[in-house]
């Protein structure tokens, strides 16, 4: 919790220099929080208010998550989520994904970057996929010596050292804003 964090009951300012706004009431000398959250106090309406944290990110079915690969298994991979459609995410939530059904040698490698779509949640892990045009690598390098890829049909190749290699990739790949983001 950041130093703006607060619980119900905090004061956050005086009725004096602010009014009461959202998610807050005042209690006839103080403004208090009425909900977990952020303090905002603007100082040019004079009005406190909270912010209250969107529901901690966990993704929906039906979801579009990015983020890197963070474990990469005989038959699945596991993706740490950074953003949910579209929108950044600090909740660091994981999600796997199968990849028995996919033909390829390499579907991700670890550190790719990956969009997912969430397909169910079960016993409490986050299950999604990656079999669908726009989902798969967004991001990736060669695995021989880290240099840049660019696709060729269904492969990629190295441009430093002319690698050949496999990933499932999206039909964003290499051309997502959120790479441009990331830089
Ligand atoms: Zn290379």
């Amino acid at each position: 919790m950041s130093e703006t964090a607060t619980f119900p009951g905090d004061k956050i300012a005086s009725i004096e220099e602010y009014e009461a706004g959202q998610n807050t009431f005042d209690d006839g000398d103080m403004v208090r929080a009425s909900t977990v959250g952020e303090k905002i106090l603007d100082k040019t309406t004079r009005i406190a208010s909270i912010k209250h944290p969107r529901l901690l990110s966990i993704p929906r079915i039906g979801d579009t998550v990015i983020g890197p690969v963070v474990a990469v298994m005989s038959s699945m991979i596991a993706v740490s989520i950074d953003y949910i459609n579209g929108k950044p995410t600090t909740s660091k939530v994981e999600c796997v994904c199968s990849t028995r059904n996919i033909r390829k040698k390499n579907i991700a490698l670890a550190n790719d970057i990956v969009a997912l779509k969430i397909k169910n949640h079960l016993n409490g892990t986050i299950h999604a996929t990656i079999d669908e045009p726009h989902l798969g690598v967004l991001f990736t390098k060669c695995r021989k010596c880290g240099g840049k890829v660019v696709p060729m049909r269904d492969a990629i190749k190295c441009t430093e050292c002319s690698w050949i290699d496999e990933r499932k990739l999206s039909s964003n790949f290499n051309n997502s804003d959120f790479i441009r983001l990331r830089e």
